[in-house]
């Protein structure tokens, strides 16, 4: 057995390779099983969606190598009426993208919110996220990006209903700049 599969949780590989570092975690040796291994390279494989690691046993001195793939079932959202679907980076960038219209936030900052909210969310983890938490916490971001961007999209996602709603909610912004 030359080859290890691993299946890794969502997001990042970055993070589990700091995890596996913090935990003093080491991948054990498949012919002597023994823990004292330490990764030798690493690089893209699958057309990026997988990290191949070559690791080297610092006891019997053999190689082997270990795959790191995304986890395949997806991290599934609760709407407000109560259906499911998968969550969906283009989908939360949508959003974002339809407040920002015309305003100064740059796509740099944009995917950087995307990349903080999906780190917020696997922090949770919760294999089911309610929408709002998703709202909420997009709604937080855009309060330091940009005022304009922030009530546009609070108006579509509280759905204000009435005028006042929507003025009270200007005012309480006001407040706090
Ligand atoms: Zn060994």
């Amino acid at each position: 057995m030359d080859i290890l599969y691993l299946v890794l949780s969502y997001p990042y590989f970055a993070v589990a390779e700091l995890q596996e570092k913090k935990e003093g975690f080491f991948m054990r040796c498949p012919f002597c099983n023994d823990e004292d291994t330490k990764v030798v390279d690493s690089r893209p494989a699958d057309e990026q969606n997988a990290i191949r690691r070559r690791r080297e046993c610092n006891v019997c001195g053999k190689r082997f190598t270990t795959y790191e793939r995304l986890e395949t079932f997806p991290m599934m959202v609760v709407k407000k009426d109560d259906t499911r679907e998968p969550y969906s980076r283009e989908k939360a960038e949508k959003g974002i993208l339809l407040a920002c219209h015309k305003r100064p936030v740059s796509a740099e900052q944009i995917s950087g919110l995307l990349d903080e909210l999906e780190n917020y969310l696997f922090n949770l983890g919760d294999k089911e996220i309610p929408v709002t938490r998703i709202g909420e916490f997009i709604m937080t971001k855009l309060q330091d990006l940009d005022a304009v961007a922030y009530v546009r999209f609070a108006s579509v996602y509280r759905e204000f209903k009435d005028v006042d709603t929507f003025a009270s909610e200007i005012t309480k912004l006001l407040k706090k700049q």
